[in-house]
């Protein structure tokens, strides 16, 4: 069975003590691809190094909402175009809107971000990966204003029927380890309802580990309890959910 982990952060300092093995030992455990999403300029410069580095190593380069605090605008712009331009990066992202942190920066510079990276995409016509925190109708609003632009949803967190509009819109629907969990009747009913040529699969790794590993740091090795729960939920084999939502990420990432 061999899987792709869409959504994984090898950038992070979780992950500064092993990180090559862990990576190096991917291939072994059935994971043919990972795309790492950067969520400043320094870690989407690392994620972008990391897939120069291993063959099974994507990357995205963008500004995560919850880092956009000191957003320059142009400059950081023009610094993503560089990093764009690099081999195998694959998508804008992660970009998007945090409601829920009280700390993080204010939700008038978050949509700015959001919408000026939005524009990147479309300009380099490249693919989103928009993180959606408690911020259901403004993510999908203004996704809307860049009809261009196609992306995916990552650890989807909304509503059957906002998932179901994203679809007509041409997006896709992307699940973590959330779906393994005890709570996730709304994510099992939105990944029931998505049709599976839209579908695809994450860890968000260090993040998010899955059931019966919850709370332990995450690894791409652990997307395949993401994939069974997925295939249980569309009545399919692991095999068959494996092969298509490796074929639906090479798709959406234009990757081969
Ligand atoms: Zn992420």
């Amino acid at each position: 069975m061999l899987l792709f982990d869409t959504h994984a952060h090898y950038d992070a300092e979780q992950f500064d003590a092993d990180r090559d093995t862990v990576l190096a030992a991917l291939p072994d455990q059935g994971v043919a691809l990972v795309v790492d999403p950067g969520c400043d300029l320094p870690s989407s410069r690392a994620a972008v190094e990391l897939a120069r580095t291993y063959p099974h190593v994507y990357a995205a380069v963008g500004i995560h909402p919850e880092n956009c605090g000191g957003y320059q605008g142009e400059p950081d712009l023009a610094a993503l175009r560089v990093l764009a331009a690099r081999p195998k990066v694959v998508a804008i992202g992660e970009i998007g809107l945090d409601y829920y942190w009280e700390e993080n920066p204010p939700r008038d510079l978050q949509r700015r971000v959001f919408r000026d990276q939005l524009a990147l995409a479309a300009e380099l016509d490249l693919p989103a990966i928009v993180h959606d925190r408690e911020a259901h109708g403004d993510s999908l609003a203004i996704v809307k204003e860049f009809p261009q632009v196609r992306g995916v949803f990552h650890c989807y967190a909304g509503s059957v029927e906002m998932a179901q509009e994203l679809v007509r819109l041409g997006w896709m629907i992307s699940f973590t380890g959330v779906l393994t969990y005890k709570n996730a009747r709304r994510a099992v009913e939105a990944a029931a309802a998505v049709p599976m040529d839209r579908l695809m699969i994450e860890t968000d790794s260090p993040y998010m580990a899955p059931v019966p590993c919850r709370g332990q740091r995450n690894t791409s090795a652990l997307v395949r309890y993401v994939c069974e729960k997925l295939a249980e939920i569309k009545g399919i084999s692991p095999e068959e959910c494996a092969r298509i939502t490796l074929e639906n990420g090479k798709r959406f990432f234009g990757i081969e």
